[in-house]
């Protein structure tokens, strides 16, 4: 492989000469070289091991190099690599199955992509063209992706620079108790503001004009919110009050990272589409895809779904998925996850919370977590700025690093996402390097 062929110090010379890497000025990037990975551990050029509190991007929710996921795809590899998406092939059908299964009731067919952007993009079209209505309502504080209807639809500044008109796309605030866009104190309040305030939006844009609402069940990139009981309900009302779609993007919160099979179980809701991409094999071979409900489904019996992929339900993505789910079955992933975050990860961190005053929230469930940092517990002022980085953050992710874990973060956020498979062990010893990350981050403060 290029491992044996390549020196790190060659991959990272290579990389800088030849390799674009996403969303980044390319001048100033200096990519960690990683050679080997399993479980939570990934290893640098230099030997150093470090515990992924990232997940990376949030997807190796089985951990990296699972022996039944890396069996799955060799034995699928030696059988058969690719196949055109007309036919039928027993990877993907058994996939569809195995997700069907885990899906809410009633959404019982899969339309396979590459990956979640393309996800979000196929579903808003079905959307369409089964309501026969142009525009989607997303929130602000949201991500869905890279590609061009799903970069509008994300509500974050990744939209800024690629919006070249809305694309149909509206946007509103979702309940965010913490910095309430709606002055709520209380989370009843909260999701009565929030669901006012989404139902007069739709009663200005015009209820006739609107094909879907898309959100992420629990708002992963933009800062891990769990919806207030009863908002998510109330979309659902909405939706079915105004003949709007309702898309769910599980992208990162599906496949377990919640503590359950979709973030929705948590709500007791049922979408209309569900889009997954990550978790569903890890992320070992790119896939991703739509769940489809039964009503949306029968609108394409007779009428030609007009979209399609070369690799839609790639047989070598799909064995990863079928070996995913299987191995989260039988060793109780989704349980350890749900687990983890009631009994250890989630009462560690409120309690670096209680010693270290930077932290102005704990939020999450499961293994999905975020820190809100904040100069001032009062004032909540950030200790970066809303889409930007800052002094502080570096040091904190240096700090991190230096502490032996990677860390995910994002604006004044650090993620505590680790993979559904992670120890109670691997989960006190990122807690005690957390712990030293953020008193090296106050002292930086401070001084
Ligand atoms: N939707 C959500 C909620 C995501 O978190 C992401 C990626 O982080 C996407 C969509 C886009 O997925 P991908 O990067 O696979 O295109």
């Amino acid at each position: 492989t290029p491992e044996d062929l390549l020196s790190p110090e060659e991959t990272y010379r290579l990389d800088r000469q030849h390799v674009f890497h996403s969303w980044s000025a390319q001048g100033a990037l200096k990519p960690m070289v990683i050679t080997r990975a399993e479980g939570s551990y990934v290893w640098d050029g230099a030997g150093t091991r470090f515990l992924d509190l990232s997940s990376q991007l949030v997807n190796t929710n089985v951990g990296h190099q699972h022996p039944k996921v890396v069996a799955g795809i060799v034995e699928q590899a030696q059988r058969l690599c690719t196949i055109a998406p007309q036919h039928a092939n027993a990877a993907r059908s058994k996939a569809a199955q195995l997700i069907a299964e885990v899906a809410p009731e009633g959404l019982n067919t899969v339309f396979f992509t590459n990956g979640g952007a393309d996800a979000i993009e196929h579903a808003v079209r079905m959307a369409r063209l089964h309501t026969g209505k142009y525009k989607v309502l997303s929130q602000y504080r949201s991500y869905h992706g890279g590609t061009a209807t799903a970069v509008n639809l994300t509500g974050d500044p990744r939209r800024w620079p690629n919006d070249y008109g809305s694309a149909g796309a509206v946007h509103f605030f979702g309940p965010f108790l913490y910095r309430s866009h709606f002055h709520a104190t209380t989370e009843a309040e909260e999701t009565e503001r929030a669901l006012a305030h989404l139902e007069q939006l739709i009663a200005f844009e015009g209820p006739g004009t609107i094909a879907a609402i898309v959100l992420e069940t629990v708002p992963g990139t933009a800062g891990i919110m769990t919806p207030p009981p009863g908002y998510l309900a109330g979309v659902r009302e909405l939706c079915d009050r105004h003949g709007i779609v309702y898309i769910a993007d599980e992208v990162m919160a599906g496949f377990g990272r919640t503590g359950r099979w979709f973030a929705v179980e948590h709500f007791d809701v049922v979408p209309d589409l569900i889009t997954f991409a990550k978790g569903v094999n890890s992320g070992y071979v790119p896939l991703g895809g739509v769940v489809i409900s039964d009503a949306i489904a029968a609108t394409f019996r007779d009428r030609p779904f007009p979209g399609g992929l070369t690799y839609s339900g790639h047989p070598l993505a799909c064995a990863a998925a079928v070996a995913t789910i299987t191995a989260m079955h039988e060793e109780k992933i989704v349980e350890n996850a749900d687990r983890i975050g009631r009994e250890v990860l989630g009462p560690g961190l409120r309690e670096l919370a209680e010693r270290h005053p930077v932290i102005g929230e704990v939020r999450g469930l499961g293994v999905f977590w975020a820190l809100d940092l904040v100069l001032d517990r009062e004032t909540k002022e950030p200790i970066a700025p809303y889409g930007g980085t800052s002094e502080a953050m570096a040091v904190l992710v240096a700090a991190c690093k230096a502490n032996g874990v990677l860390p995910f973060t994002n604006y004044h956020r650090l993620h505590v996402v680790p993979p559904c498979t992670v120890s109670d062990a691997e989960v006190r010893e990122g807690l005690a390097a957390l712990d030293a990350a953020l008193s090296t981050l106050e002292a930086h403060l401070g001084a």
